[in-house]
């Protein structure tokens, strides 16, 4: 067996900084009980080529985490050799080129606040810490995606590791079928990223938002009020509410709605944000439009994923109608466990033609289901109202975003089947050894 290289830091199971490492990997605090053979901590790209030959050497499979935001923790895998490559996060913007490029470390928050420095934009997640790399590989809904595409859409070229440990290049015009699978397979990516080359925007002269609280009473009249005015919400809008037991001045279960706008003056946000007016009576609390940085509007949204937290996912895209949808939700509402614990409805309502690429399944609206817990007694409980929730709500399902996958425990299409089968086409050309995990299973 070949020794690790010396040059970059690795932990073997037995040595005393391996469950550090391994424990540093993971932003979800359930940390999943498989344990790598080896952990390798890259800081430059020759790193990552000589952690896949070594890999190949010993034949280990090699699972990578950049930011290590995965909810299922898909990077941690039983043996082989986990790869981290967060360190990797280096960025350069050419503001007269409108490009970037940067590192699959770097986290979607620290983009943008480079960006807003030069008034410029990308489609960045919304919350803090998310590694690029996993976000852009899996599609990637960014704030202003409903405008911008999903972010993979700015991905113009990729640098990767293949499976042999040698450094490429992906674009339209070079290794087309890998430029194509990094824009949509997610943790079924046969390569590791090791740059980014992005298109960027203006920024938009006004984000901001509108908020407003209903208590569970109006849950219903407000789902067949999003379901109504959907397909109407302009793109600029995105719409979404939280459905938890902690929105401020509700006592119990209650909803939050968010419209948050991006636009290109004061006079279009209140045009596009005008539909609120037709929104259910009775709210506990009205906001007025109020403009604010993107960086306190993903602050607002952190709220809800508290870092400490262990968490279980899942989610579903759907387009059935409000009786369709509510007897299930109802059920999950019912049984809705304490927060951090919550669940979204987002009005996505897609309309652009998205380019030939391996992300190929949204919907209408997206549904997803947060279980997040504290306390060791508390996972069998919360763990069930997220089984027991999308066992309700999968008859409408039509598949699901892997930004927020839980494969290892439920199975759903993720891209279309025509997408899944040119995958598999290009795995087995590129990868033939299987040297990358792909979708998670709950060992190996
Ligand atoms: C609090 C929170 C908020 C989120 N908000 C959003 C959001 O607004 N929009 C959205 O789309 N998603 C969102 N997500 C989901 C997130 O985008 C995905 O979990 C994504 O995979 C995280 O990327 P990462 O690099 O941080 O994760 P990692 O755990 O490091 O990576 C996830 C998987 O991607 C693969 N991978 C990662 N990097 C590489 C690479 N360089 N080369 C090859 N394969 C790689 C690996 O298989 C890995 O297991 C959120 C997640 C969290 C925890």
């Amino acid at each position: 067996m070949a020794s690790a290289p010396s040059k970059f830091e690795s932990f073997r199971r037995e040595d005393a900084g391996y469950e550090a490492a391994r424990r540093a990997t993971c932003r979800n605090a359930h940390l999943p009980d498989r344990y790598p053979d080896i952990i390798v901590q890259a800081a430059t790209e020759a790193d990552v080529v000589a952690a896949v030959r070594l890999a190949k050497t010993n034949n280990w499979k090699v699972g990578v985490r950049s930011g290590g935001h995965s909810w299922s923790c898909n990077h941690v895998r039983e043996g082989g050799m986990l790869l981290d490559i967060s360190r990797l996060n280096a960025v350069s913007v050419d503001p007269q080129a409108m490009r970037a490029t940067a590192g699959p470390g770097c986290r979607g928050n620290e983009l943008d606040d480079l960006l807003a420095k030069q008034e410029l934009f990308f489609p960045v997640g919304h919350c803090h810490g998310v590694g690029l790399g996993g976000f852009l590989l899996q599609g990637g809904f960014g704030w202003c995606s409903r405008v911008l595409g999903m972010a993979c859409e700015s991905v113009l070229q990729i640098d990767y590791v293949d499976a042999d440990g040698e450094l490429r290049h992906a674009s339209p015009e070079e290794n087309a079928d890998m430029y194509w699978a990094a824009r949509g397979a997610g943790p079924g990516f046969c390569g590791i990223v090791t740059k980014f080359h992005l298109r960027l925007y203006p920024r938009p002269a006004v984000i901001g938002a509108r908020l407003a609280t209903y208590s569970a009473d109006k849950f219903e009249e407000v789902i067949r009020w999003a379901r109504d005015v959907g397909p109407n919400v302009p793109d600029s809008v995105e719409l979404m509410f939280v459905i938890s037991r902690c929105i401020p001045g509700i006592d119990g279960p209650g909803v939050l709605l968010i419209a948050a706008v991006f636009a290109d003056s004061l006079e279009q946000a209140h045009h596009d944000l005008a539909f609120l007016e037709t929104r259910p009576g009775r709210a506990e609390f009205v906001s007025p439009f109020e403009q604010m940085a993107l960086a306190t509007l993903t602050k607002e949204t952190m709220a809800h994923y508290p870092e400490d937290h262990r968490h279980i996912v899942d989610n579903m895209w759907t387009h059935a109608s409000a009786d369709e949808l509510l007897p299930a939700l109802h059920g999950i509402l019912e049984t809705l466990p304490p927060a951090p614990a919550h669940f979204i409805w987002v009005n996505w309502m897609p309309k652009l033609r998205r380019p030939e690429m391996a992300f190929s399944l949204e919907d209408d609206v997206y549904i997803a289901m947060y279980g997040l817990w504290a306390k060791d007694a508390d996972e069998t409980r919360i763990s069930q109202w997220v089984r027991d929730g999308l066992a309700r709500l999968s008859p409408h399902s039509t598949g699901i975003q892997l930004a927020d996958e839980n494969l290892a425990r439920r199975q759903a299409p993720f891209m279309s089947e025509a997408n899944r089968d040119r995958l598999e086409r290009i795995r087995s050309e590129q990868d033939p050894e299987r040297r990358f995990h792909t979708y998670g299973r709950l060992a190996g």
